[in-house]
């Protein structure tokens, strides 16, 4: 097989694409996963011996290093790219803002670690009678077991919690225990000393060291939380997947017949020259915003695709809002623990409960701002609800531009999520600063699973209806807003798209 050729390429290493990548490459697929960002220099990478890697923006970086790109809706340029190495990447859309990130890995650097089910205890019913909730269990189970996400011993759990801060107040009350929550961070075997560890695939990392803050939505340089890079793509590489960093696809072409399948079009940011790869099967994995991107570039702007003609439709911002709460409250440094302290909801609030997430603000001790507004920040908390919204977003191509339509006023959630807010710092005597305005870490839908004839853009396989070979592995294919954190349902989602790839390229013979 020449170097420009390969059976797999798998676009985005978040965790659709990680998940997919590492299970493929792990079953003798040869599989190239190209991502647009660097590889970030943590103690995993430097044990795993990645030789080109980029800090985390702290301290002046965190000027220069925190945007990998910014898409306003009245540029008539599009998407401006202001570091190809920046972490996140912010779209203002007509109606929402959207936050994902960059960099091997995707966003499981810069999430909280939260992992729920979907709100829905039917989630995954009633789109195809070989899927369902009970075909999508072993996939989370997969996911969860291969993550080692867990929920800390009450012995060495984490300062802060919504258990310890509101299990008796009169107003207030923790979401957990009656939700189930794991979360995605190495846990200390003892508080005050958390170790350094090896995993047995050989990669080095640090338990969670609850002092330090500095494991959030900034990244976690010491690999407490449990990235993608260290859980899937660490043991893969060694099963020979190959990941080419700072390779941004650009187009997907479907060859004419008697060629490889497809071609996929690169910028090879580090040599900055576009290259190509043919492949059989494609697997797009770039999170919801980026994956609707390209297949709607691929088809409309490259003329590379064709069919979909439900693609962009249901696009949903899963009920995101947020704001920050000023607690200023004296002697708590909430950066001490772990990012998410737990959600809680108003004890009269009326059923269905609003939840509002508690996560602190991350890195503070590296922010180049005056200490006194260092220490208010650390007083306070990142406030987010989330919730089903009608996912009647569009995103579509215009003038040769990417947007998405979203009307929030559609969607009763996001006013219910930001009145509870409202009220919550009527009661706290705390001002809570958020915006009515939908502002989502958690965009999902627009390549939804479904039959063709219902809406649907893919079926059970992950595979595009119109496109065979070209899968979609990211929330895009997601039905529904989750109504809760995504990644969980992601990975599981990933891992059942390998699962049956899998099953059905296996060699005659060993088929069951
Ligand atoms: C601050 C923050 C906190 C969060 N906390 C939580 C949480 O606690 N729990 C939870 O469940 N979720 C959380 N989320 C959401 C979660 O991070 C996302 O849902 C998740 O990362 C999406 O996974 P993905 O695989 O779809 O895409 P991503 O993780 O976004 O990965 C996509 C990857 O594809 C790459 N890419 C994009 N375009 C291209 C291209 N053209 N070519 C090559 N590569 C490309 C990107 O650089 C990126 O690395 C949080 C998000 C943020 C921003």
């Amino acid at each position: 097989m020449t170097e420009n050729m390969t059976e797999a390429v798998v676009i985005g290493s978040g965790f659709g694409g990680s998940v997919t990548a590492a299970r493929l490459a792990e079953a003798g697929v040869n599989v190239t996963l190209l991502e647009r960002g660097p590889w970030w220099d943590t103690v995993p990478t430097r044990s795993m011996g990645v030789e080109d890697r980029t800090p985390f923006p702290r301290h002046a970086r965190l000027f220069t290093h925190s945007l990998r790109s910014l898409t306003l809706r009245w540029t008539p340029w599009g998407r401006t790219r202001l570091n190809r190495k920046g972490l996140f990447e912010v779209y203002i859309s007509k109606g929402m803002e959207v936050v994902c990130s960059s960099g091997v890995g995707g966003g499981s650097h810069v999430y909280s670690a939260l992992h729920r089910r979907p709100l829905s205890p039917d989630y995954w019913d009633g789109y195809f009678d070989d899927l369902s909730e009970q075909t999508m269990a072993p996939h989370y189970a997969d996911f969860i077991d291969r993550v080692g996400s867990s929920k800390p011993d009450p012995e060495n759990a984490p300062p802060h919690t919504a258990m310890q801060m509101y299990s008796n107040h009169p107003d207030f009350a923790p979401v957990v225990p009656q939700v189930d929550v794991r979360t995605g961070f190495l846990f200390p075997r003892d508080k005050d000393n958390p170790r350094l560890v090896t995993t047995e695939h050989g990669v080095a990392r640090y338990e969670t060291d609850y002092s330090t803050g500095d494991h959030g939505f900034l990244g976690a340089p010491s690999g407490s939380k449990s990235t993608m890079d260290i859980v899937y793509l660490a043991p893969a590489l060694a099963q020979g997947l190959t990941i080419r960093a700072l390779c941004e696809v650009i187009a997907i072409r479907r060859q004419a017949d008697g060629a490889r399948r497809f071609r996929v079009d690169y910028m090879d940011h580090d040599i900055r020259k576009t290259r190509s790869i043919q492949t059989d099967h494609v697997f797009v994995g770039a999170g919801t915003m980026n994956t609707l991107r390209l297949l709607l570039e691929s088809r409309d702007k490259h003329g590379g695709l064709s069919g979909m003609p439900h693609l962009g439709h249901r696009f949903s911002g899963n009920g995101d809002i947020r704001g920050f709460w000023d607690l200023d409250m004296d002697d708590t440094d909430f950066t001490q623990g772990v990012p998410s302290k737990g959600a809680i909801h108003l004890r009269d609030d009326k059923w269905p409960r609003i939840g509002i997430g508690r996560n602190n603000m991350p890195s503070v001790s590296a922010y180049p701002l005056p200490g006194r507004i260092r220490e208010r920040l650390k007083r306070g908390l990142v406030v987010s609800g989330m919730g089903a919204d009608s996912a009647d977003g569009v995103a579509s191509i215009r003038n040769g531009k990417f947007h998405i339509e979203f009307d929030p006023s559609n969607s009763p959630i996001y006013a219910q999520i930001y009145d509870t807010m409202m009220e919550m710092a009527r009661l706290s005597g705390r001002k809570i600063f958020a915006g009515r305005r939908p502002s989502t870490v958690h965009p999902m839908g627009g390549a939804c699973l479904g039959p063709a004839d219902a809406g649907g853009v893919v079926g059970p396989d992950g595979q595009v209806h119109d496109v065979p070979g070209l899968y979609v592995v990211d929330a895009a294919a997601f039905p529904a807003p989750t109504a809760a954190p995504p990644t969980m349902s992601i990975g599981a989602w990933a891992e059942n798209v390998a699962a049956r790839f899998i099953k059905a390229h296996q060699p005659p013979g060993q088929a069951e």
